[in-house]
């Protein structure tokens, strides 16, 4: 085997060719360098380079030179997605049980909530933070729990069997409020959930649930 690779004229031309780029690069790295660069010049390319994405004040500081923002930023941006992240939940589902019936039409009448099937006597959870109202009898829930949300709506625990709340009392998400019952108008046990918004109109549980995080492929879980 002759080790003819060496003398390959096209070998010999792009080691020529990459060195001559590599030395453009070593130019060109020494150029910009700030320490060896007028002042005037370091400026210019500063001004000349890809607008980089509007850096407002990070963490609250002005006038910070462009090559301190810039990384500042990204490190705001970072630490804001991990307060997302460690942020106390908004909302929680309020029972394990499926929702056995959903927001709409039903039976020829319109059905105002969101009902989850569970055993008489499971906990129910508080969906979001708030103020108790109301904890008491109601008519056709037999026992109900209502709840001033801290978003301003309003969430109404119906059929309940016991309440561990009252009025005036806060609760956070995901406290244990009542639990499950088959009182008032039901035709089984299950958790009746209704979210009443700002002004008072009953809105569709399900969708408010969503836009809040709450995993909404119900099935058998823990508590
Ligand atoms: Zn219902």
């Amino acid at each position: 085997m002759a080790a003819a690779a060496p003398t390959l004229p096209g070998a010999q031309h792009v080691d020529k060719a990459g060195a001559i780029k590599l030395q453009t690069k070593v130019d060109q790295v020494v150029q910009t360098t700030p320490a060896a660069a007028p002042v005037a010049q370091v400026a210019e390319e500063v001004s000349q380079a890809p607008a980089p994405a509007p850096v407002a004040a990070p963490f609250g500081l002005q006038n910070l030179p462009p090559e301190v923002a810039g990384p500042l930023a990204q490190a705001e941006e970072v630490i804001k997605g991990l307060q997302r992240q460690m942020a106390p939940q908004q909302a929680v589902r309020p029972v394990a049980g499926e929702i056995s019936s959903g927001f709409g039409s039903r039976w020829g009448e319109f059905h105002y909530g969101l009902d989850f099937a569970d055993q008489i006597g499971a906990p129910i959870h508080s969906v979001s933070g708030g103020t108790v109202i109301e904890a008491g009898p109601a008519s056709g829930f037999g026992l109900w729990v209502r709840i001033a949300q801290d978003d301003g709506t309003t969430a109404v625990y119906g059929h309940v069997n016991e309440f561990f709340v009252h009025q005036g009392q806060r609760v956070n998400t995901g406290d244990v409020i009542a639990t499950v019952g088959n009182r008032g108008n039901s035709t089984g046990p299950h958790l009746h959930l209704e979210i009443w918004d700002a002004a008072g109109a009953k809105i569709d549980p399900y969708p408010w649930l969503a836009a809040k995080g709450v995993p909404m492929q119900w099935g058998p879980s823990q508590h």
